[in-house]
Formats: C-alpha cells, structure tokens, sequence
C-alpha cells in the first residue's frame, strides 16, 4: 500500500493517476531523432527459470489478435474528437495504464515492414496440434476466431490518422538476493510488454465493435514504431538521446493502437527540462494533491519485498482455521452443472434468465466488456497443459512458495495465498459430466482489484458493472495463466481455473490460504485491504509449496452489526440475518438465485456488483481511513458506529465525476446505440428499514442440485424456500452432530 493524504474523487478518469495537465507542450519535435523502438525476444532458452518463457505464449496470442472484423453495423456514440479522446483515455485508464497520450500517426512513425511476434506461428502450430481440454462455452466459436486471425493476410494501418498509446510503468528491479525474485531477473520490459499489449488489444476491438477500424501495436507485432507515436503523443520526450517519461524516466513499456475513430490529440511534449520545476516537481507533486500519483507513492515495493506484495498482510492476525466453520469431513462434491450461470444457460431458471445468458449475452450487451471478452476467451486455451518432461522440478515448498508470490506481485496481482487444495473444493464434475478426479493438492488463489476510481463513479449495476468484472476475470487469466505456465516449465502440473474454465470452488480456497473472511454478501470473500471490491482466481498444481494460514480481522462482527449491502441489493439476495450452515460451510447465505436472475436480466445496466461498491470496507486508500481500517480490526464494538457513519458521510454514493463509459447497449442489428431503458442510476437507500422476517430467500443444497449432465433441470423455487428455512446455525449443527444426528 502507498501513502496517500488527498482523495482525487473531483479528478475525472480519463485525466489519469500523474498530473499531465501540468506539462508544457510544443510543436511537434523532429522524430527521426527519436530513437528507434527495440525488439524483444520472449525466449530464453540459457535461462529455462525465467518468468519471460512463461510469458511468450500470452504474447503471441494477444499478437495474434491485434486486428479483427469491423462491425458493420456502426455505433451511436458522441462525435466530439474531445470527449471520444476523454472516453478512450480513460478506458485506458480503468486497464491500470500509467498515462495515456492520443496524437497523429505520422509518416515518420511507419515501420518499413510491420513486425511479427515469430512465436504466433510456434503458437498456431501447437493450437493444431495440442489436445485442448479446455469445456469453455463458445470453445468453437474461440478457436474459429483464433484460426481466422493467424491465417488472414496482413492488414494494413491505411486510413488510420489518430494513434493511442498507452505506457506502463516497471516497479523497481529484484535486489541482489532478494527472496522470491529466482525467475525475475531482466524481465521488466517484457512485463510491461505484457500488461500494456492487454489494453491495446482490448481497446482495439472495442473500437472496431462500435465499427470503425482499430488495429493494436506492441512491441512484438507492430506496423508502427511505437516510440515515435509516443513522442508524437505527447507522452514522452528525447533526453540526452533516450526515451524519457515525465517523473519515470526510461522506466516503462509502451503500446499502441491506430484508428480512424476521430479523436481530439493531446500536443507533443517540450523537454524536461524545460518543464516547469515548480510546476511538475512542486510541494503538489510531492504531496498528490492534485492526482493519485506523487513522489510519496509511487512503487509499492519501493521499501517492500516483491515476495510479500504491495499490501501489508505481515499486520493481520494469522489463525489455525477460518473465522466461520467448515465442516470438511461432510461437505458434499457438487457438479459444475450447480454454477448459476450454468444452471441459467440450460433454461433452469425460466426462458427470459436463459436468453440473457445464452452465448454471453450479458457480456455482449456492454461492449467494454465483449471488447474484453475476446481477449479472455483466446486465453483459455492456454490456460492448462502439459509439464515440460525435462523441467527442473525444484522441491523446496518455501522457496517455490515465495518465488510464486514475488512473480505474481511483480506481474501485477494484487493479493495472492497458498494453501492445500482440498478434494472438497473440487467440483464433482466437469461441464460435460465427466467425474473429476482433483489432479492437484495445492491451490495458489489469487485476487484482482476491480478498481475504486470506476466503482466510485458506477452505481454498481449499470452498463460498466459487467467490464469491471470482466477487466478483472481477463487480468487474473494473463497473469495466473503466465504463473501456471511458469509452474509447467519448472516440471509440475500446474492450471489456471479462470471465470470461463474452472473445476474447484474459489471462496474456501480463498479462505484457506488468508486472503479474507467470509462476509455478509455470501459466497464473496472479503479482503481487508480491498473489501469486496475483488475477482479471483486458482492455480492448482502439484509443487510443493508452503502454505498460508486463514487470517482474522475481526469481520464477523462487523457483518453482524451491518447489513449495508443487504439492504442496497436491488434483488433482495442478501441476507438481514445470521450465518447458517450450508453445504458443510457456515456463511450468510444469499439467495443465488435472485442474484442471477437480476445480474442476467436487468435492462438498466449489465450485470451487478452492488453491494461491492455500498460495502464500508470499499475504500479509497487514504491516509485518513487508516483509523477506520485500526478500528473496524481492532474494536468489534465499534462496528455498529463505523457501518452507520459510513452511511452519515455518503460513502457508495454514486461520484458523477467518475463516470466515463456510454450508456450504449447492443440492438438487434448489431450496433451499439443508447441504452433503451432508464440506466440503474442508483444512489443509498439510507432510510429503507430491511429485516429478515420480510426476507424469502431461497437455497438449493446439494440435494437440490441438478444432476451432472448438460440438459435443462428446472429449479424447483418452492423447494429451495422450504430447504433455506431447514438451515441451521453452527451451534445447532455441530450440537445435531454431537448428539448423533446428521
Ligand atoms: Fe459486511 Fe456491511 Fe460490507 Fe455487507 S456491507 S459485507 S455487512 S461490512
């Protein structure tokens, strides 16, 4: 975590986190001056250890699907240059680039021949001829895609008069013998390679689903010198002959995407030098007083090691077990037929539910989030293979434990534990209703900030819900799919369980390895220094690893005494009242299905991430909720105080300042135009008294569960009302098992 005094809440996105506002700009320099943009090999093979091995792969694919179709049917979206700009830069801004710079595509920028990544044909081939296990829906439609994009002849930039480029800044280098760093050395520009060609690639498509052209750059596939559209842009100056980044110097990735989207340019740089001092290295700069980024703040690993992350978990109190109960001994395996969105795909939960999920349509309805969907679909195939026979096998279990930590955090991963991998947490069966015989011991789980600054602007249910997932879901299948890759080259199994392919059950891996507790809002985990406000993700695998113990943070009672997100849920899902004992776990259980059905059908947004954005523990990461945070811990009696002066202050209203995406949705011609009904546009609702006597919620147990196979198994809504009403506390469970009767 960074030290930050001052809340940018009236700083909109597409500003960014670093003050660019305050640079002075000029004429557009001489580029043939600039230097050239180097190459960058993904293979290593002197140093098989090397994260950069484990990256190729995830390279060649985002290369190879740089360009795409054009939707031909065009999008009703503003036609001012400016606010196109601001809309694109802050999107930009929502994929955690460090700056984004907009400018021409000038002649000087054009490489002779356009260059491509040598590892998409290595990739191409191994698609052919690999057996993909993956049971991913739309798997057909993915590899179609896939096929078309390696095969088709190179496109050209022609026409593309407006250039974006996105930098990414690198975190400090791995100190000499520092713990965890073994597989890290010299791998800082293909990380942000990596990370900077995932927005490209992304905000590409999306251009191209509102139907004009859009191709992405990056290091490895380029038509474009990218160094040269950075200066061009207004992101990067020449000093003393190379290329600098205001407050980083030559610390940074860079891609780009061209376009004939028309968009408002920001002017070229003047040197840095000639900036300003007062201005650009002033007490604001140092204090953040105008933007998120200062000089206090800048790496979070600045004073940390890589293998212990950005956030501080060495100050939670560490437990044997997890705060709620887990039965383990009775815990039933349950098919991945039991999944909600399974479930509503098959018809199971009525017509309208199964139309709003039929082929993703509640991704495909936003287009951020089908912009990303692509990119996430394409990565599944990569999420799981075979180990390399001749790896090195390493098998001291703390030594893999923090290499696998200082990897995943120097990647990007914001929170990451060990645990066992119990044969509980395993789905009984896979989507197509073979038995699962768990492969793995032990599970890696991660998790992914969706990101305070859009959720401060969102209601948490309107048309940018679903691509806050989704940017999160896509973020964990890169960088857990390169951790996993990682594993396979070193000689284990290893697989990546992402939102479209996933076998275990992630909120009691979560549990297990510390990476929160269980909270009121039910099967979501949350984490002291992010909340709710997170994805997550598994990597099974069989390398030894040490594990983490469960963390206690004192949030059972501060869901006891609040019940914020309870009565913000505009489906009524969640529970007023206590933890009760389902499926061999203690958790408040919420009603899954009426959170589906609202998430699947809602027409004033796409999907819903409420009681995320309203929770108290949602915070900004100021300097001034440290006291909150120390007291929420530490005083369980301060509980009910702190939830209610969450709601005096307003805190999970809604910041019209941050709001940047369109209210656009996807009509049946198969354009993007504005949203046909009212936008959820949700403020608190500070004075609804919600209790539990008036609460109908609905469970389906194991015994309630459908059977493996892939064909429609109405649910029996009756019978899950009169099966929530049969659940019981801990106490009176584990006395029932006392006394003999299970
Ligand atoms: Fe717990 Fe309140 Fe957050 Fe709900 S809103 S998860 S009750 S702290």
């Amino acid at each position: 975590m960074t030290l930050r005094f001052f809340s940018d809440r009236k700083r909109p996105v597409h500003m960014g986190p670093f003050p660019l506002e305050l640079l002075e700009r000029g004429p557009m320099p001489d580029l043939s001056a600039v230097p050239p943009m180097p190459g960058l090999d993904f293979r290593r093979p002197h140093a098989p250890a090397s994260i950069v091995n484990a990256m190729a792969e995830y390279q060649a694919m985002m290369d190879a699907i740089r360009d795409g179709l054009v939707n031909r049917a065009r999008a009703e979206v503003p036609s001012d240059p400016l606010e196109r700009a601001n809309h694109l830069k802050a999107f930009g801004y929502f994929s955690d680039a460090s700056m984004v710079g907009i400018g021409p595509v000038p002649p000087e920028a054009l490489l002779p021949a356009p260059r491509r990544n040598p590892d998409i044909d290595r990739l191409a081939h191994d698609l052919r001829t690999r057996q993909t296990k993956t049971l991913a829906s739309g798997i057909d439609l993915i590899m179609a895609d896939l096929k078309e994009s390696m095969e088709a002849p190179p496109s050209t930039i022609e026409g593309h008069r407006h250039a974006i480029v996105f930098l990414y800044e690198m975190p400090r280098d791995p100190r000499p013998g520092e713990k965890g760093c073994d597989w890290l050395e010299d791998a800082q520009a293909h990380r942000a390679c990596l990370r900077a060609s995932e927005t490209a690639v992304v905000l590409a498509n999306y251009i191209r689903l509102l139907g004009w052209d859009a191709k992405a750059h990056t290091v490895t596939s380029s038509d474009v010198d990218l160094n040269r559209l950075a200066v061009a842009a207004g992101l990067c100056t020449v000093e003393n002959g190379a290329l600098h980044a205001p407050w980083l110097g030559p610390r940074f990735g860079l891609a780009a995407l061209t376009t004939d989207f028309e968009l408002a340019h920001d002017a070229p740089l003047r040197p840095w030098s000639e900036q300003p001092a007062w201005r650009v290295k002033g007490p604001s700069w140092w204090l953040g007083t105008r933007s998120r980024r200062s000089a206090l703040n800048g790496d979070p690993f600045a004073r940390r090691d890589f293998a212990d992350g950005p956030h501080p978990f060495e100050t939670l109190k560490r437990v044997e077990e997890p705060t709620t109960y887990i039965d383990e001994a009775r815990i039933p395996r349950v098919p991945k037929r039991t999944d909600m969105f399974a479930r509503a795909q098959f018809g199971d939960m009525g017509r309208a539910v199964q139309e709003g999920a039929k082929g993703g349509h509640y991704a495909r309805k936003a287009a951020p989030s089908m912009a990303q969907r692509r990119v996430l679909g394409a990565f599944v195939l990569l999420q799981d293979g075979e180990p390399n026979a001749q790896g090195p096998r390493p098998a001291d279990p703390e030594r893999n434990a923090l290499n696998i930590k200082a990897a995943s955090y120097f990647l990007g991963i914001d929170a990451v534990g060990i645990s066992r991998c119990p044969e509980w947490a395993w789905y009984s069966h896979d989507a197509a209703g073979e038995p699962i015989d768990p492969p793995h011991d032990q599970a890696i789980s991660m998790i992914v900030d969706q990101g305070y600054e859009t959720m401060e602007g969102a209601s948490g249910d309107d048309w940018i819900s679903v691509a806050q997932s989704m940017r999160a879901y896509l973020r964990f299948s890169l960088l857990g799919g390169v951790i996993a890759k990682q594993i396979r080259n070193l000689g284990y199994s290893a697989k990546a369980h992402t939102v479209l392919d996933g076998e275990v059950l992630q909120p009691p891996l979560l549990l297990l390895s510390g990476l929160g507790e269980v909270s009121r809002i039910g099967e979501v985990i949350l984490n002291p220094f992010l909340g709710p406000r997170l994805k997550s993700g598994v990597v099974t695998t069989d390398m030894p690893l040490a594990h983490d113990k469960p963390v206690d943070f004192g949030l059972q009672a501060f869901c006891e005494a609040c019940n914020k997100c309870a009565r913000e849920c505009p489906s009524g899902a969640i529970t007023a009242g206590p933890k009760l004992m389902f499926n061999g776990y203690e958790i408040w259980k919420s009603d899954s299905q009426k959170c589906a059905t609202y998430r699947i059908t809602t027409e004033g947004g796409a999907m819903c991430g409420r009681c995320m954005k309203t929770c108290p523990w949602n915070l900004e990461g100021l300097f001034a909720e440290r006291p909150f945070r120390w007291l929420a811990m530490n005083v369980p009696r301060a509980a009910p105080w702190l939830a209610r002066l969450d709601d005096a202050v307003g805190k999970g209203g809604l910041n019209p300042v941050k709001k940047w995406w369109w209210d656009i949705e996807l009509h049946e011609d198969g354009a993007y135009r504005p949203a046909r009904q009212p936008v959820n546009a949700r403020d608190l609702q500070k004075d609804l008294e919600l209790r539990y006597e008036d609460q109908t919620l609905a469970v389906y147990p194991a015994n309630l569960a459908p059977p493996p196979w892939p064909y429609p198994f109405p649910m029996d809504r009756e019978a899950g009302i009169e099966a929530y009403q049969k659940l019981v506390t801990a106490a009176e469970y584990r006395a029932r098992i006392a006394a003999g009767d299970e």
